[in-house]
């Protein structure tokens, strides 16, 4: 007999880089805050559509272009993202996966970040900057939940890889690359100090 795992969702984590990694945090820290304090139309945005946290998602969504630290940053994700799309087997036609957005997220205690995807992207990511310990990670929904119908749920024993969510841990230092239509949110946390984290896009077009 054989079972066949076919049409598998793939999320990549990993180590943003082997040293150095609190050093380069501490400055990353250091510009996010710099700039939610700067940043007044994004404490605006946020005010209406992440409340309570800070995002620069619709103010300032190209930070690699204006700060050398987040250049440093897209420099380092590169081999992550390449060693991701192969493993996905895109054929990326001679084209290369680009970055077209990055921007910061700042979550206080409460704060929630509900269910979506990255339209018009093909690869999305997060980096952990700041994570204060029992701050859940991020959770992932199994694309294929909207066509389940009359399908019984899953036993709450079951192999994490057969459930219909999985949670997997945010630390300092790591990231995640997914493709950019896996749906995901980021449940809010529960104890003191603020999580902050970069997310980006990259397109093939
Ligand atoms: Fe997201």
């Amino acid at each position: 007999m054989t079972i066949h795992k076919l049409f598998p969702t793939l999320v990549y984590s990993n180590a943003l880089q082997t040293r150095g990694a609190k050093e380069f945090n501490r400055q990353l820290s250091r510009e996010c805050l710099q700039l939610r304090h700067d940043d007044v139309a994004g404490r605006r945005w946020s005010a209406d559509n992440y409340p309570g946290g800070y995002t620069s998602y619709g103010s300032v969504h190209w930070l690699q272009r204006i700060s050398p630290t987040f250049k440093a940053l897209e420099r380092k994700l590169e081999r992550h993202v390449n060693v991701f799309a192969g493993t996905v087997q895109w054929d990326l036609d001679g084209r290369e996966l680009r970055m077209t957005d990055c921007w910061i997220n700042i979550m206080p205690k409460g704060v929630v970040h509900g269910l979506h995807l990255h339209p018009l992207s093909t690869l999305s990511g997060t980096y952990y900057v700041r994570v204060p310990p029992g701050t859940p990670g991020i959770k992932f929904e199994d694309p294929r939940l909207d066509r389940f119908m009359a399908a019984p749920p899953r036993k709450a024993a079951a192999p994490s890889e057969m459930r219909p969510w999985a949670t997997l841990p945010a630390a300092a230092g790591r990231l995640l690359l997914f493709e950019s239509w896996l749906r995901h949110e980021v449940v809010p946390h529960r104890v003191h100090g603020e999580r902050i984290s970069i997310s980006f896009n990259y397109g093939w077009f």
